[in-house]
């Protein structure tokens, strides 16, 4: 990468770190019920502590829309569960900006961590959704700016939008580079992408074609194999003159899917069988070559099992986006599971999850550290593989 990285910071002692981080975790009740994402960002924390800056941590924590939205998405919960993971004080300022912030920074000591509150509560003001922080309002970026001496991007999770948190402080401050975090995700999703040991196989998953039409475009010109799980493959049948029943599909995008087989049919697979039910509902599910009339498909039958694990089975780079079915429910979870049983058992290969429902999924199996890398985001590392640029991280200075 060509972008400046923590290590390329040289004297941080001292220094008032702004360090955004995506701590963008699941809360339910007051309670977050995954901290991955807390987790992830450690190393990038205990680097500056260790290394006597004063570390300003801030990220944001789902959408604000209105006033009421800020009551239930304050990133208090947050701060005290970093402060139990990394075992030392995190001072909370329940301000975006203000004396009462800028006082806490200017009286901070060395070695010591600060969080400020969600950055998107500026997305509100007086009780009107202006967006300042989503729409990168320039005031607000410069504003964040002058509060530090250095800025340290570790958000790869937002890294796909220019927000005033990221692409606004870079802008405006003197210094600036990407955390561990960020090193990490793009050295595995740049050598997956750029220089992968082969065979390289890709499984796309997931609910739209239209949503991953273009990472189907890019990975099917990179990868030896990409294959199509549900319920995506849908489209792809109704494109073949499969019957899908009430399976979810996209008839307006059957004319692209006939041209993507036309063009690319020796690479693609498209999952075959399915586990279908009468309903859109966790019930046991019956396996079909075709999915009935009146039925959904569900969940990627046996069949298309084999021939996944038949793909993998030499593979040396794997990347998996999108799990194969309904996932959250119990009785459509095979094809999602035996994937990444089958992934996290394969010896010398690289295996990537880009992040989203599919990291998720892993993560509640237990099978997370058997995978070379799980990508914290879902959104940028789609983008990331589809090649496009992200401006969190375009906007850090060049080494
Ligand atoms: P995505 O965000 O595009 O990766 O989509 C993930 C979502 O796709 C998950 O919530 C899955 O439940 C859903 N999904 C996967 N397979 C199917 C299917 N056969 N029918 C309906 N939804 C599905």
């Amino acid at each position: 990468m060509n972008k400046k990285t923590l290590k390329d910071v040289s004297n941080l002692e001292g220094k008032v770190v702004l360090t955004r981080v995506d701590f963008n975790v699941p809360i339910k009740d007051g309670i977050i019920t995954d901290s991955n994402r807390i987790h992830a960002a450690l190393p990038t924390i205990k680097y500056l502590i260790e290394n006597n800056a004063k570390v300003v941590l801030f990220t944001h924590l789902g959408r604000i829309a209105s006033e009421e939205d800020k009551l239930t998405k304050s990133v208090q919960p947050v701060a005290k569960k970093l402060s139990e993971l990394i075992n030392m004080d995190v001072q909370f300022i329940p301000e975006t900006r203000g004396k009462a912030l800028e006082h806490a920074i200017e009286n901070m000591e060395n070695g010591s961590i600060l969080m400020f509150e969600n950055t998107r509560f500026e997305d509100v003001v007086n009780g009107e959704l202006v967006k300042n922080e989503t729409k990168n309002n320039p005031e607000l970026g410069k504003y964040w700016a002058s509060l530090g001496d250095v800025f340290i991007n570790d958000a790869f999770g937002t890294a796909h939008r220019a927000h005033a948190s990221n692409v606004g402080i870079a802008s405006n401050i003197e210094e600036s580079a990407v955390g561990f975090l960020i090193e990490k995700e793009v050295k595995f999703l740049f050598s997956a992408v750029e220089n992968p040991k082969r065979p390289f196989i890709a499984l796309l998953g997931g609910a739209k074609v239209s949503d991953k039409i273009n990472v189907i475009e890019s990975l099917v010109k990179k990868a030896d194999k990409v294959i199509i799980g549900t319920a995506m493959c849908y489209t792809f049948h109704l494109a073949q003159g499969k019957k899908i029943g009430n399976s979810l599909a996209e008839p307006e995008k059957v004319d692209l899917a006939k041209e993507l087989l036309e063009k690319y049919g020796d690479k693609l697979i498209i999952a075959s069988d399915s586990k279908c039910a009468t309903e859109f509902a966790d019930i046991p599910g019956e396996v079909y070559d075709e999915v009935p009339d009146g039925m959904f498909g569900m969940d990627a039958g046996p069949k298309t099992i084999e021939i996944v694990k038949d793909a993998l089975k030499d593979a040396k780079t794997v990347v998996w986006n999108g799990p194969f079915g309904v996932s959250e429910f119990e009785n459509f979870k095979d094809s999602t599971q035996a994937i990444a049983e089958t992934m996290g058992s394969l010896k010398d290969a690289t295996t990537i999850i880009g992040g989203g429902d599919s990291a998720a999924a892993v993560i509640k199996m237990n099978l997370a550290d058997k995978f070379s890398h799980v990508s914290t985001g879902g959104g940028a590392s789609m983008e990331f593989l589809e090649g496009k640029v992200l401006p969190g991280i375009d906007a850090i200075q060049d080494k």
